[in-house]
């Protein structure tokens, strides 16, 4: 490994990895990396000015879907200065934290704890858009608006970027927005029609918030999703198994059809609404409904699927189809927020390093276990990419639940020994082998 760099803005520094990005998932590796700075020389670069968690939706109200002990660290550290109880203690909030008897945390907590890490890790930069990435011979340049940094290996956390729907793209505007932007726009829904489309975490989170006038009181909300109901975040015991780390190294055996199968019975893992939620919600109805007899100004509507839109009179006409009737009809609204969820695109720093890379038959980049593109250089100049959605890793990559573990393996990886212990976990569930044995689907095959 290239010998630690220190942090004089101008030069060109090579460094042993540079991280691009500085979301949760690289903020972990960024701080697992702190304990190993003497071997591993390391820079994480982000384009905002200072650390924030998805800001647009970090609503006053909304809550975790996960524990905060998976926090950056603990699950591989626990005595990490960077885990979520020293942040709780040096905050001196712990025993006031402990009576509040929580076991899910406010977002707003949680990204106050992200924030509190990276602002005091040394190898942390902020203001540093990453514009473009060459590969040279042996190693990487990396060039922001006013540096360039040299590295050997990269490690890409750039999140994932906002979907909105083919059929409303072209009115986007400040009245028709992905829900990504809410918080930062504040809208004034005081008297409008709100369309909320979009059934998942985001949608319910939304409507809860409308609903509870955090932006006015809307004349109406209609909450719609294609979705066959508004469905609940499977939480139980059995299916938090999929977020071990012995299921991630079982399922990456397996091959491409059978992956895109499990994660399809799982979707409701990872893109349903916590119970919670769903009761706060379920109670205000109630009481607006049958205790408060208002009138009604809100509607929600599963198995409606937008089609099309168009603007008319400066209200969205918007054309949904009933998924089992097939019927059509239109809603007026005044606000539409999307909470169409997220794509994985590669972002385009890497546009240069794409015509090298392995795809699959579906254009889709290929990971190794230990979460390297496999490209031309891979081995001795290693791309790392974390949250490149399922195709390789399964359910639990998009989520924080194994960011720990996975920010481990890849220390580990880059510094060619065990900075980290990774043991291997004797869970309840015994999946088997479930590596495709091509040989034998063969010989079955043709035995038949
Ligand atoms: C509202 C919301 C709530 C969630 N809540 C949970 C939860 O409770 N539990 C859970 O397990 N999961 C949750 N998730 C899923 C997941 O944990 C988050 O999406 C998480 O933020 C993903 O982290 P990330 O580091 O991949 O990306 P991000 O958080 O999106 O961070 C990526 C960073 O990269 C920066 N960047 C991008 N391009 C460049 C560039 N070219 N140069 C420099 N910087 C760049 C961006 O500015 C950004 O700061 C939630 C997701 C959302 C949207």
């Amino acid at each position: 490994m290239t010998s630690p760099t220190n942090h004089s803005a101008n030069d060109s520094q090579r460094l042993d990895c540079i991280g691009i990005g500085l979301g949760p998932f690289n903020l972990s590796i960024a701080a697992l990396a702190d304990k190993v700075k003497t071997e591993l020389s390391t820079r994480f670069l982000e384009r905002k000015a200072y650390f924030s968690w998805h800001p647009g939706l970090l609503l006053s109200d909304a809550k975790m879907q996960t524990s905060f002990l998976k926090d950056l660290v603990t699950a591989v550290d626990p005595t990490s200065p960077y885990s979520f109880l020293n942040y709780l203690v040096t905050q001196r909030k712990f025993y006031p934290f402990c009576a509040s008897g929580q076991s899910v945390i406010s977002r707003l907590e949680f990204s106050d704890y992200l924030a509190w890490t990276a602002h005091q890790l040394p190898n942390a930069q902020f203001d540093c858009d990453v514009q473009n990435i060459e590969f040279h011979d042996d190693h990487f340049s990396v060039t922001t608006e006013n540096e360039t940094f040299t590295s050997q290996h990269l490690v890409i956390g750039t999140g994932m970027q906002p979907h909105v729907p083919d059929c409303i793209q072209g009115l986007v505007s400040d009245t028709c927005f992905h829900a990504s932007e809410l918080a930062l726009r504040a809208p004034d829904l005081t008297g409008k029609r709100v369309a909320i489309i979009g059934g998942g975490q985001t949608g319910a989170d939304i409507f809860q918030h409308s609903f509870d006038q955090h932006f006015g009181k809307p004349a109406h909300i209609e909450w719609i999703t294609r979705r066959a109901n508004i469905e609940q975040l499977d939480e139980g015991c059995f299916t938090d198994q999929y977020f071990m780390p012995d299921y991630v190294d079982q399922f990456y055996q397996l091959d491409s059809a059978n992956k895109q199968k499990e994660v399809s019975h799982q979707k409701l893992a990872s893109d349903g609404v916590t119970s919670d939620c769903l009761q706060n919600i379920y109670r205000s109805l109630y009481h607006d409904k049958y205790v408060l007899r208002n009138p009604s100004w809100w509607k929600i509507s599963p198995h409606q699927t937008l089609i099309s839109s168009r603007k008319q009179n400066g209200q969205y006409q918007l054309d949904i189809e009933h998924g089992l009737s097939k019927q059509r009809q239109t809603i007026t609204a005044d606000v539409v927020i999307l909470c169409t969820g997220f794509n994985h695109d590669l972002p385009k720093c890497l546009e240069s390093i794409k015509p090298q890379m392995h795809t699959d038959e579906h254009d889709r980049m290929a990971l190794s276990s230990d979460y390297c593109l496999q490209w031309k250089g891979m081995g001795k100049n290693n791309i790392y990419i974390v949250n490149s959605g399922t195709d390789n890793h399964g359910i639990a990559e998009p989520q924080l639940s194994l960011a720990a573990w996975r920010a481990a393996k890849i220390i580990n990886h880059l510094a060619q020994h065990k900075v980290y212990e990774l043991s291997d976990n004797d869970n309840i569930i015994d999946w088997g082998d479930l590596s495709f044995k091509h040989e034998k689907h063969l010989a079955a095959v043709s035995s038949l």
